[in-house]
């Protein structure tokens, strides 16, 4: 006999986990509280228009999304971004400075000053810090980067994700990678480096260079999709 497996919420982590544990052979149930599958991930069409209510696009970060929209039969369903929606721009002294994303790029920036570009070269000797999991963001990248990438890279990042001061928030929360990079690694660079070979053995690829995408009905085509491949297996309350 199968092994059962009950999964609580059709989330897309919980229809992707059950997704691939049926193809395993598991008898998998997924019970979700709600009346439809999707969880954070809810697309409506209103008066001609398509709303996301939770994310708007996902990074093809690693194989398996690609293999899920073929299995799926989404192909058709796909939109990619606009490469020209991947740039970034920051407001440094009234004059906006597209956020570099090559050496070359960041060499030839105004965005960073000659001595902020210097200062990098200390970060793979600067070391741990003993506060550990409590240090802010703001400590986190002044010690190892510098006050300038605090200013014009990260916190206007974390204003953007999380609405919050980079002070107030905790870098192994708010950014369990890049933490993760000091304490596995003992710098960024260095760990930027490892876990990029890392990355290229499971054939995954960056945040920065993975494409964006999402679909012609919204993101919950793609839980819609999975929980109706799992049919009857997913129990929601309606
Ligand atoms: C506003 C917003 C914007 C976002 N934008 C992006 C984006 O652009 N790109 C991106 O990659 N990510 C984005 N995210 C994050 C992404 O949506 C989530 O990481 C992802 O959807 C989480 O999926 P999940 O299945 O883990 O959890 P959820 O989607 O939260 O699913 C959990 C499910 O479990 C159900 N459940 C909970 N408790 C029970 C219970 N006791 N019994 C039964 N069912 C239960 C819930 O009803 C829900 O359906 C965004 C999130 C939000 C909220």
């Amino acid at each position: 006999m199968n092994k059962k497996i009950t999964i609580l919420g059709a989330g897309i982590s919980g229809l992707t986990s059950a997704y691939l544990l049926q193809k395993k052979g598991f008898d998998v149930t997924v019970i979700e509280k709600n009346n439809q599958p999707g969880g954070a991930m809810e697309s409506v069409h209103e008066n001609g228009f398509l709303f996301d209510r939770g994310p708007n696009s996902l990074l093809e970060t690693v194989p398996l999304i690609g293999q899920l929209v073929t299995e799926l039969g989404l192909e058709s369903e796909v939109i990619y971004a606009n490469d020209e929606g991947n740039k970034r721009y920051i407001l440094r002294d009234n004059q906006l400075h597209a956020l570099p994303t090559s050496l070359k790029a960041f060499l030839q920036t105004k965005l960073f000053s000659t001595a902020a570009k210097f200062r990098l070269l200390k970060e793979p000797f600067v070391g741990r810090s003993d506060d550990g999991y409590y240090q802010s963001i703001a400590d986190f990248v002044k010690r190892r980067l510098g006050q300038e990438f605090l200013d014009y890279a990260i916190n206007p990042f974390v204003a953007g994700v999380y609405a919050g001061r980079p002070e107030k928030l905790s870098v192994a929360s708010a950014f369990p990678k890049l933490y993760a990079l000091e304490e596995k690694y003992g710098g960024l660079m260095i760990g930027a480096f490892k876990s990029a070979k890392e990355r290229k053995k499971r054939a995954e690829v960056s945040k920065q260079s993975a494409k964006m995408l999402s679909f012609r009905n919204g993101m919950q085509t793609l839980p819609l999709a999975l929980a109706k491949q799992l049919g009857n297996r997913v129990l929601t309350k309606s």
